[in-house]
């Protein structure tokens, strides 16, 4: 199964792209965390990208594709893939429709999650991941079970985003209705589209994807 996640920065995109590999055993591709760790391992990529994420906008489509491209054969296998973060613009629809075409694959579901424009900054100000394993963690919203302890690993050290500020926030949510909401649409005539409402608790978003993806 491909399943792509579409929704803004903050929508929990990430969050239930974790879960989803749990329950299903799907492989999640997060262009955002391997653009992070070109950007940590100093690779040419890393400093073409490095500056446009911190200013909150898209890096050019060539260079994701080529990340999505070089991964899907890497971590292909038989298991489905989870696309979190990516396809962002048309145009990278469009490749990411010819990737799959040239492995006899398809998208099979889109999930969009909305969620309201002042509970995404609440939520992409509070959020922290742990070092370890990757697992997101939000100040309110959802706090590890003992404080300072990840819950999935036990480690004790964890990270914020340099680009998790009210600032960058705001760029990213305008590149986001500017260059990625138009692929709700394309989608849409696809006849692909799940929409689930981002506003609920982590687990009712849950339940309410899993009810998307029966059938597919
Ligand atoms: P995205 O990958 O779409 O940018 P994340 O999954 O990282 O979003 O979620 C952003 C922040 O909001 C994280 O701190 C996460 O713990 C928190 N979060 C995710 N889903 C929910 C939810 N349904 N309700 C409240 N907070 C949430
Ligand atoms: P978010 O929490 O906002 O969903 P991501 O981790 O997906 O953030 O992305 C962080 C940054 O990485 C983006 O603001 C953008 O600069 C870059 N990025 C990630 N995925 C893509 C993509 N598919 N196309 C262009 N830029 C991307
Ligand atoms: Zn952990």
């Amino acid at each position: 199964m491909i399943l792509v996640l579409l929704g803004p920065p903050g929508a929990g995109k990430g969050t239930q792209a974790k879960g989803l590999e749990d329950r299903h055993a799907l492989v999640q591709l997060s262009t955002g965390d391997m653009l992070r760790a070109a950007v940590a391992a100093g690779t040419d990529l890393g400093r073409k990208a490095g500056d446009i994420m911190d200013r909150g906008e898209l890096v050019p489509d060539e260079l994701v594709i080529g990340l999505i491209a070089e991964r899907m054969d890497a971590d292909g296998g038989p298991k489905g893939f989870i696309l979190d973060g990516f396809p962002r613009t048309i145009g990278q629809a469009e490749a990411l429709d010819r990737l799959l075409g040239e492995r006899n694959k398809t998208v099979d579901r889109v999930i969009v999650i909305a969620v309201d424009d002042d509970a995404l900054v609440a939520r992409i100000i509070g959020r922290f991941t742990c070092a370890g394993c990757g697992e997101g963690y939000h100040d309110v919203f959802k706090k590890p079970k003992v404080a300072d302890v990840c819950d999935r690993c036990g480690g004790s050290e964890f990270t914020r985003r340099p680009d998790d500020t009210e600032e960058v926030v705001r760029a990213r949510l305008k590149a986001y209705y500017a260059q990625t909401e138009p692929l709700i649409g394309y989608y849409e005539q696809q006849g692909k589209v799940a929409s689930v409402d981002g506003m609920a608790d982590i687990e009712t978003v849950e339940k309410e994807i899993d009810e998307a993806l029966k059938g597919v």
